[in-house]
């Protein structure tokens, strides 16, 4: 029951400790080991459970930030939990040299494209602008390793089911796919289903 033993890099455990982290959630318990295996996993969990330094530190365990490209993708249903998310990794992350690009809806495309053109490690953002930069060839998704969606129930009520369904469709077929989700309404089981033998989670 500590970070210590979840053999997590020296740099990673540095920034965990100093976000004022002692002991991991039961979230982060069941999570991280198997989603640093390089498994899929749905996890069933709300917000305030510390679901977001479940995936986060995850995320960041599997990093190598000696690579200029693009390994891990998170999507959120908000601008706010984006850019939440964003800021959360990066202070996880503050020892580690890693690079994170926020790419959210409303903001100018060319200043995203300027951002990614700086080789971030990891993209936190919204489901409509990252297909954007699909799109327009900016991002690849097949060639990215690690798809992580966050609040998918969140993703459905704002009508952006149809977004992530196509960047699930076109995720390479070695990407490892993470989906957390407070509920699961029908809608969210079909978009599961296209995540094949996952691990699932539960935060209890
Ligand atoms: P979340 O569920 O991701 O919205 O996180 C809820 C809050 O818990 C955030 O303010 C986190 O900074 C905090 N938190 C996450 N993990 C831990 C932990 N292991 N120990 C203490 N606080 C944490």
């Amino acid at each position: 029951r500590s970070f210590d033993l979840m053999d997590l890099s020296d740099s990673l455990l540095k920034g965990i400790y100093r976000c004022g982290y002692r002991e991991p959630s039961v979230i982060q318990q069941k999570a991280i080991a198997p989603i640093i295996k390089g498994k899929d996993v749905i996890a069933q969990a709300q917000t305030g459970t510390g679901k977001t330094a479940a995936f986060g530190i995850s995320a960041l365990q599997r990093i190598n930030t000696n690579s200029p490209k693009l390994q891990a993708l998170i999507l959120s249903p908000t601008r706010e939990l984006a850019t939440q998310t964003t800021d959360a990794l990066a202070m996880l992350g503050q020892f580690m040299g890693v690079r994170i690009a926020t790419c959210i809806g409303g903001s100018k495309v060319s200043e995203d494209e300027r951002a990614l053109h700086a080789n971030p490690h990891i993209v936190s953002g919204t489901p409509g602008r990252v297909l954007d930069l699909v799109g327009r060839g900016t991002i690849n998704l097949s060639d990215i390793e690690m798809l992580i969606i966050d609040e998918a129930d969140e993703l459905f009520d704002r009508d952006f089911l149809k977004d992530v369904t196509a960047v699930l469709a076109q995720r390479g077929v070695r990407t490892q796919t993470v989906l957390f989700c407070a509920t699961f309404p029908p809608e969210i089981k079909k978009l599961t289903e296209l995540i094949e033998h996952p691990v699932r989670i539960t935060n209890e």
